[in-house]
């Protein structure tokens, strides 16, 4: 291929989450010139950490994972060299009411599905009558074929279809669901929680594993990732809000900051849908008439609870507690806080759309008396530090509407392109379908300059056992 026609071309991207950084990886590899604005101080979006006085280290917003499914993602870190930040891990554990704690590990021996059938059977909180009929709904779920036949129904009613009992929906599809989509099933759709089990679980041996950052989300993106792009010439703007972007003479005219202006012949915006409207003049909106209803997209709340703690309370690296408010716990060890180490431990909420107008200090109480349950301990640890902290607009909605709602990266502007896990991935709310967005918006980019190319990565292969038992194969998820 020829650079010419790139060499010199101005990018400006708007927003510094993974959507943006994404794109910014994808576009650095041509001979671009490529600016990056973020609003805020530092990068990684809603991935990010915060600075607390008590803590030397920054602390992140709340607990982010990926899965051995989320190609992209783990693509970026491979391409940036991020890939030691993560810890993979294969073994799960869930804790029922009781206290028993029941491991969850695939075979890898197996193909999949039947990978997991071992670990499905030993969760014994699941009675043999619901085992079943989860696995029938299973069934009935993961051929291509269910996608259009379920289009209509969110995934809490097609579970009362497949006659699922209360019990099953608390503690297996709420459990895997509500913690990968961020909502309650009565808005999510049976098109978006199909996905997670197949993509999730159905396809391939290496796609349920969980990667967990080993260091806080802010050295991740704002400091090892930046450094990278920093590298390959991407510039930085931080603190830097753009106000509004126009178009004239063929080129972007941005307002950003305190009053400055620069021109471009790209433009890909990377912010959440909340915002994205705003950036654009009356004629550009135009152009991209699905801005108008990104109001109809719906967000949930996810909480997370910060506890550092006297006395360390488990060993596990991190469970699903079920059967309580508590959803997720993850064990980050002893650290340093004030004077003293505490053992810090990090309890994610999602869909916490009901705790709102609960005083922090009850959450925290409730949250902390459930983890001494749980684990079993003799009493109650002191605590020596706490954390309430809930983003309420976290992840939008996976509800049956949404996806006739998302636009494409691609607009019919050549060299314009929205990026961002809301637009039109097939994904959830994720670091997975930030990614995604922000890999299509830069082939969008690159399609202007004559250059026809996948810059991200395939999904997981299908096993072959999944092919036979249900024809799953690679065109057959809603993306
Ligand atoms: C509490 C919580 C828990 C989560 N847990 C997980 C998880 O475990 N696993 C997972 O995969 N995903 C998780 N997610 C979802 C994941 O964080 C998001 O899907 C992903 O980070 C979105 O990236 P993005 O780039 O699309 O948007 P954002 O991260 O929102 O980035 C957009 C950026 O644009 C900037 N911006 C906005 N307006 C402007 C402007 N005018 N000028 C300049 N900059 C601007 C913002 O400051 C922001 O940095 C979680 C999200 C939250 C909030």
């Amino acid at each position: 291929m020829d650079p010419k026609p790139m060499r010199g071309q101005r990018i400006a991207i708007v927003g510094g989450g993974l959507a943006g950084i994404a794109a910014a990886e994808a576009l650095s590899r041509f001979p671009f010139e490529i600016h990056l604005f973020e609003a805020k101080r530092s990068l990684g979006g809603r991935a990010g950490a915060y600075r607390d006085s008590d803590h030397p280290s920054l602390i992140d917003r709340c607990q982010h994972v990926a899965m051995g499914c989320c190609t992209n993602f783990l693509g970026l870190c491979r391409r940036l060299d991020l890939q030691s930040c993560f810890r993979r891990d294969t073994r799960l554990h869930f804790i029922d009411g009781d206290g028993n704690a029941y491991p969850f590990e695939g075979n890898s021996w197996l193909p999949a599905p039947l990978h997991l059938a071992g670990a499905f059977r030993q969760q014994k909180y699941l009675s043999k009558p619901d085992l079943k009929r989860i696995v029938s709904a299973l069934w009935e779920m993961a051929p291509p074929s269910a996608i259009k036949k379920y289009a209509d129904r969110t995934m809490r009613t097609w579970l009362e279809e497949q006659l699922q009992s209360e019990t099953a929906i608390a503690r297996f599809w709420e459990v895997v669901l509500v913690s990968a989509l961020g909502a309650p099933l009565s808005d999510v759709s049976f098109v978006a929680a199909r996905k997670v089990f197949v993509d999730g679980f159905l396809r391939n041996v290496h796609a349920y594993p969980i990667y967990v950052p080993q260091i806080p989300l802010q050295d991740v993106f704002d400091i090892q990732a930046a450094q990278r792009l920093g590298e390959r010439g991407v510039h930085f703007h931080r603190q830097s809000p753009v106000r509004q972007v126009a178009y004239f003479n063929s080129r972007f005219n941005i307002r950003y900051g305190q009053g400055s202006e620069a021109s471009f012949e790209n433009f890909i915006a990377a912010v959440p849908w909340h915002q994205s409207p705003k950036l654009f003049s009356k004629i550009l909106r135009n152009l991209m008439p699905k801005l108008d209803h990104t109001d109809r997209i719906a967000s949930s709340p996810i909480s997370s609870v910060h506890l550092w703690l006297e006395q360390p309370l488990t060993d596990l690296p991190h469970a699903v507690l079920l059967d309580r408010t508590s959803q997720w716990v993850f064990n980050h060890g002893p650290r340093q806080l004030k004077e003293k180490t505490a053992h810090y431990y990090q309890v994610v909420i999602s869909a916490s759309q009901s705790l709102a107008g609960i005083e922090h200090k009850v959450l925290v109480e409730k949250v902390l008396g459930e983890l001494v349950e749980a684990f079993g301990a003799d009493q109650t640890p002191n605590l020596v530090g706490q954390q309430v902290v809930t983003e309420k607009q976290a992840v939008f909605s996976a509800t049956p509407e949404l996806e006739t709602i998302r636009p494409s990266q691609g607009t019919i502007l050549p060299g314009l392109a929205l990026a961002g896990d809301w637009t039109q991935t097939g994904w959830p709310s994720t670091m997975e379908g930030a990614v995604r967005s922000g890999y299509l918006a830069a082939e969008a980019i690159l399609r202007k300059y004559g250059e026809h190319q996948v810059v991200g990565d395939p999904d997981l292969s299908t096993s072959f056992l999944s092919r036979i038992l249900w024809g799953l194969g690679k065109k057959d998820t809603c993306s």
